[in-house]
């Protein structure tokens, strides 16, 4: 506690000692009885000019203030609220140096993967690039006239060319999900705006193999959505894409979109396409995957862009899905948080706690606990995803204490008692749910989880990385070795 010390007209100049702390004690290294009623000055040698504009702050808006500061006395970064009263102010410190210094090298670690994925698509895009740059300009004549072949031969490699630069950039965001490296950056926007720049992205294509579109966000109401702008934007695209690819001449592609009862916005593309076998089922979400193959479909591609679609949509916290009669059409709908929308559990970077394995199985986590609030599931599929979010959960938690364990991290019991607590919660609250399948059982359910997950990353997990920094290898061999690799 420092009492604050004025000059004449008031102004504060430095501020006394007036009792400290033994915890204190022990980090600035004295005793107590030496510094009782010396300045700041006198003690450190640059608290005044350090501190004085958070105590002036602190007064004149007699306001407690909080703020991270390096202290060269200590050589300690520390973690400092100041509440003022009176002419007295209060000001506790917590040493948050080996936090900061995890954080930082989990930051390294990250840069080093986003810079491999960096390198290697401009290695891949750059060529690619200047394929399609120049057989462009072939097409165009800019070079001189094409014979009608060589026309047609450029018109190949046009095709190829594009074709296959989509197809790097799906893998690189593959991979990138893959290594936790899809940043997403959510916010609220309005969703017609993205959506009417994907119709007219598409719609050049569609006019020439006269496709019409029906677009009902060009008139109908706004709709403000959470998410990633970009990232809804390449769904949204991509179902488009597949509408115009598997539709026939002449057909009809129509964009709808309504709110759903739980804050969430339904964004479904049809199309009169060609349909989809009903023995796909979910597998045509899954990687490579292209449906049952049908030669009389043209045009078809690899299978990867409703893979990433899924992963992308339900790290956003909403999940897909179709629907589709074979020769008629089909239906794909995504669902997205509304901006309102307080329940989703959404995984950004401020969550990433630094080890590649908690990381990932948050994100898994986080996409399940939100499909245990898909409205349009019944309860023997409610049932499958809840039990699918436990076992994935008692997953994550034996890989999470075998972490706990090669990094020697030192709450590592009362730790694993949260995890049991949280399995304790979860099968009561799943057990009440069973007892009365009702909507409002399954919201207590998923914001039971969503606060715990927040907080628990937040509070806890967070510092499992300062113990685990430079045993990424260990930790990766002892998981194998004990068949925790894989999930399950
Ligand atoms: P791709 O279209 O590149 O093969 P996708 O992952 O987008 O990859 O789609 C996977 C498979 O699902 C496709 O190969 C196709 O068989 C089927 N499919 C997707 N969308 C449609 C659609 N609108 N109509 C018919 N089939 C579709």
């Amino acid at each position: 506690m420092w009492k604050v010390v004025r000059d004449s007209e008031g102004n504060i100049q430095t501020w006394q000692l007036v009792d400290i702390n033994p915890s204190a004690e022990r980090s600035w290294g004295v005793k107590r009885a030496e510094v009782i009623g010396k300045t700041a000055d006198e003690i450190f040698t640059t608290a005044t000019e350090l501190f004085m504009p958070i105590v002036q702050k602190a007064f004149s808006e007699d306001k407690a203030q909080s703020w991270e500061e390096y202290f060269p006395d200590l050589d300690q970064i520390l973690k400092m609220t100041t509440v003022p009263f009176g002419e007295y102010f209060i000001s506790t410190g917590t040493d948050i140096t080996e936090i900061k210094r995890a954080q930082n090298e989990a930051k390294q670690a990250n840069q080093a993967k986003s810079e491999f994925l960096a390198a290697m698509s401009h290695e891949l895009r750059t060529p690619l690039n200047a394929i399609l740059g120049y057989s462009q300009m072939l097409q165009m004549g800019t070079f001189g006239k094409l014979l009608p072949k060589q026309k047609e031969m450029v018109g190949v490699i046009v095709d190829g060319g594009t074709h296959l630069l989509h197809l790097v950039d799906d893998v690189l965001d593959l991979a990138r999900i893959e290594s936790n490296q899809l940043n997403l950056n959510v916010e609220a926007f309005d969703a017609n705006g993205v959506i009417n720049d994907c119709v007219k992205w598409i719609d050049e294509k569609c006019a020439k193999r006269r496709i019409r579109i029906e677009n009902s966000f060009a008139h109908g109401p706004r709709y403000n959505v959470r998410s990633d702008r970009r990232r809804l934007a390449q769904v949204v695209a991509n179902l488009l894409s597949n509408a115009e690819k598997y539709n026939v001449d002449g057909g009809v592609i129509t964009i709808g979109g309504i709110a759903t009862e739980r804050e969430y916005l339904r964004i479904s593309v049809s199309d009169t396409g060609s349909g989809i076998d009903p023995s796909s089922g979910d597998r045509i979400f899954e990687l490579f995957d292209r449906g049952v193959d049908r030669p009389e479909v043209a045009g078809g591609g690899v299978g990867i862009g409703l893979a990433v679609s899924r992963s992308i949509i339900e790290r956003l916290g909403g999940w897909i899905d179709y629907k589709s009669t074979l020769g008629e059409g089909s239906e794909f709908w995504i669902t997205v948080p509304l901006s309102d929308n307080e329940d989703v559990l959404i995984w950004t970077d401020d969550l990433r706690v630094g080890i590649d394995e908690i990381d990932k199985d948050h994100q898994e986590i986080f996409a399940l606990t939100n499909l245990v609030s898909r409205k349009s599931l019944d309860s023997d599929q409610i049932g499958a995803v809840i039990q699918q979010m436990i076992a994935y959960t008692r997953y994550h938690f034996s890989r999470e204490e075998v972490i706990m364990q090669v990094a020697q991290y030192p709450d590592f019991v009362e730790h694993c008692s949260g995890h049991r607590k949280l399995e304790d919660q979860v099968q009561n609250l799943v057990a009440s749910w069973r007892r009365n399948p009702s909507t409002e059982t399954r919201h207590d359910l998923q914001h039971f989880l969503r606060d715990w997950w927040r907080n628990h990353i937040l509070a806890g997990d967070m510092s499992i990385s300062r113990h685990a920094a430079g045993k990424a290898k260990t930790i990766r061999e002892e998981l194998a070795a004990r068949g925790l690799g894989r999930p399950p």
